[in-house]
């Protein structure tokens, strides 16, 4: 405090000598104090979290005991890091932004599918966090019964993109929206219609009774070169196992929209905003304790910014603003004498 940055290799030295556990013990304890005070919010009713694979770096040059391999077109070998992380999305406070927590990171080994990556981070974090979330989204690599099995069975749901047009509840539930009139809605300004197909049996792998939500979605964009109104459509299929009682058609259709969140809110800022896919140090302890650290330093942020900041102090600053004037008084803060005290 109140002096120069630590140096890169100086980074690297330290965070290949933190012990992950501690790190994670830091993140639960932030997640725990905002607990406790009615910071982080049900999302209509639902704890809702986000599971996302990620690569972080890649390197032709250097590689280490964590690093996966490819060939590249070219018939390079290339070396590099992923690791599945998921991310607690909470209601927003009147008049505040939304918080959302970075829960814990796992990295994937070598040999191994983003899906077991997966199903040992959510071991641990629902041994850590095991009321954090009632569902978790996902994209359409999740849409298999092992993991909607793992989730049930840990009293969790799942709601996943449906992409496969060949699995057997796709071909169902297709077969009931040909014949069904949709539901008129709306999503974010756009005109959408609706299907939804509770109790699917076609699944017999899956503990439980699926239910298939699409959504066709209608918007028009006026592009700044020809400035012409032009017409836009996206389809959804989506797969979870909330029952419609838990969630009604456009509550499914908000929340799978939020798995983007992630992406962009998660891995895009930590890049972008805290230069998080800089390795310090190439070695699989160091880049995983530095992710952690990351984590930590984006809760704290996030959470600050949404939950301490007035919102009239908030109002017309960015959040670069905000940025720049904690880095500035932490290396404005007078140095500590080192003459000793008087007696
Ligand atoms: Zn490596």
């Amino acid at each position: 405090m109140g002096g120069r940055l630590c140096s890169a290799d100086s980074l690297g030295r330290i965070v290949a000598c933190v012990d992950a556990a501690t790190l994670r013990q830091g993140i639960h304890h932030v997640y725990d104090r905002l607990k406790r005070n009615k910071a982080l919010r049900d999302l209509d009713g639902l704890a809702v979290a986000v599971l996302d694979g990620h690569e972080t770096s890649a390197s032709y040059r250097r590689c280490c005991d964590g690093c996966l391999k490819r060939t590249t077109n070219n018939g390079q070998t290339q070396f590099y890091h992923r690791n599945v992380t998921l991310m607690l999305l909470c209601g927003s406070p009147p008049g505040r932004p939304a918080v959302r927590l970075l829960l814990d990171l796992e990295p994937q080994r070598d040999g191994e599918g983003e899906l077991t990556t997966a199903l040992r981070l959510l071991e641990r974090v629902l041994a850590a966090y095991p009321r954090a979330f009632d569902v978790l989204l996902a994209d359409a690599l999740y849409a298999v019964a092992p993991f909607l099995n793992f989730l049930l069975s840990h009293e969790k749901d799942a709601l996943v993109v449906l992409k496969d047009a060949r699995r057997d509840a796709y071909q169902d539930a297709a077969g009931l929206w040909a014949q069904q009139p949709p539901q008129q809605g709306s999503y974010n300004s756009r005109d959408c219609r609706w299907w939804d197909i509770p109790d699917l049996r076609s699944w017999p792998d899956v503990k439980g009774t699926p239910r298939v939500v699409r959504s066709e979605e209608f918007w028009t964009v006026k592009p700044q070169l020809t400035q012409e109104e032009t017409p836009l459509t996206a389809n959804w299929v989506w797969l979870t196992t909330l029952s419609v009682a838990q969630a009604r058609t456009e509550q499914i259709v908000r929340l799978a929209h939020l798995r983007w969140d992630i992406e962009n809110q998660g891995f895009n800022e930590l890049v972008n905003g805290w230069h998080a896919d800089h390795v310090y140090r190439h070695q699989p302890q160091a880049i995983e304790c530095f992710l952690l650290l990351a984590f930590l330093a984006y809760n704290i942020f996030h959470a600050f910014f949404a939950l301490n900041l007035k919102p009239e102090l908030r109002r017309g600053r960015t959040l670069a603003f905000w940025v720049q004037l904690i880095a500035a008084e932490i290396h404005a803060l007078p140095r500590l004498s080192s003459t000793a005290a008087p007696p």
